[in-house]
């Protein structure tokens, strides 16, 4: 039997940084990325090609860097039987979500990874994701997933949650897709490969703010976040976010920035929350100014949405369909 075909895309993060002698601070090191051109063994079990798009630490990627890695990915797909992106653990989730959006009806699958220890020092974790990562994608799997710490998770319903090797990504609305080591499980709800036509649709509409509400929060905020000419908001609500009505109200600048045809998407801060509008008189209120529920979408989910979203339409009510919509498993409807 022929070995699979993986590809694997280096965009960098702790996994290819090396320590500064002058400071100790961890940074990007060319030479560092490189030693896994020549991953040992893993050659016996697949053919890897290595292709270097960038080393940064992802604190730098941009939503441009998301469509070049899309871009890659769609000009090599017929190519190869799964990809791997090594990434830094800090963004990799915007990234895994966005390239969810992009990359449409995989019928393939796409595995990021990363370590919380250059690869280059004794004790990382770089090596056992990176094994784990190439041989995840040569499964019976077809979406973006994080495989991280022997975890495999759907992209766009992680989050960073630690940096221990414990649980670095959790998937606080959604189950994992696998375990992996002895034996390596996968589990019925991951979407699988089968024949499907990839639709490849990236860019973003960057000019977009994210707040996040704490008591005593100036209303006036949002009157500045839309001269400054945002064309949508996500506002981190209270519980299953509530917004306040009374002092300090937050409903007349939603009215005014739906008015204004700018959409006003509502997350919540819970650690493992669902949005749900229809509870309390404070989310009610805002539903009917207007504001559109993230649903049990993370906040990271909705932030790429929204400017995936805006980059296809600017009609409030086409907005609104894509967000309740189902992508790409980012929401349970
Ligand atoms: N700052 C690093 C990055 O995101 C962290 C990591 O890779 O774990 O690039």
């Amino acid at each position: 039997m022929s070995r699979p075909k993986i590809c694997f895309l280096f965009c960098g993060g702790t996994i290819g940084m090396v320590r500064s002698t002058q400071t100790g601070a961890l940074q990007p090191a060319t030479e560092a990325a490189e030693i896994i051109r020549d991953f040992p063994q893993i050659q016996r079990h697949l053919q890897l090609d290595f292709k270097m798009l960038m080393n940064i630490d992802s604190s730098n990627m941009q939503p441009r860097n998301w469509t070049e890695i899309a871009t890659k990915i769609h000009q090599l797909y017929d190519k190869y039987d799964g990809f791997v992106i090594a990434h830094g653990t800090d963004t990799m989730v915007y990234t895994a979500t966005a390239l969810s959006y992009m990359l449409q009806n995989l019928s393939k699958p796409v595995i990021m990874t990363g370590s919380l220890i250059p690869l280059n020092e004794l004790a990382s974790d770089g090596r056992n994701n990176l094994i784990y990562a190439c041989l995840t994608a040569t499964l019976d799997i077809a979406e973006v997933c994080i495989a991280f710490a022997n975890k495999i998770i759907r992209g766009n319903r992680a989050k960073k949650f630690h940096e221990s090797f414990i649980e670095v990504f959790n998937s606080p609305n959604y189950p994992y897709l696998g375990e992996l080591g002895r034996p390596t499980t996968l589990f019925e709800w991951r979407k699988k490969r089968r024949k499907r036509v990839l639709t490849f649709q990236p860019g973003f509409d960057t000019k977009i703010s994210l707040l996040k509400l704490f008591p005593g929060f100036d209303p006036e905020i949002i009157d500045r976040t839309l001269d400054r000419g945002a064309r949508g908001i996500v506002i981190e609500g209270f519980g299953p976010g509530n917004m306040p009505f009374l002092e300090n109200s937050i409903i007349p600048k939603i009215e005014k920035a739906t008015e204004n045809g700018v959409p006003v998407i509502i997350a919540n801060q819970m650690e493992r929350g669902i949005t749900n509008l229809n509870v309390y008189e404070a989310g009610f209120i805002a539903a009917r100014a207007g504001a559109i529920s993230s649903h049990d979408m993370t906040t990271e989910a909705t932030v790429v949405k929204l400017m995936w979203a805006l980059n296809r339409t600017r009609r409030p009510s086409e907005i609104r369909k894509i967000i309740e919509k189902d992508i790409a498993g980012e929401i349970s409807l």
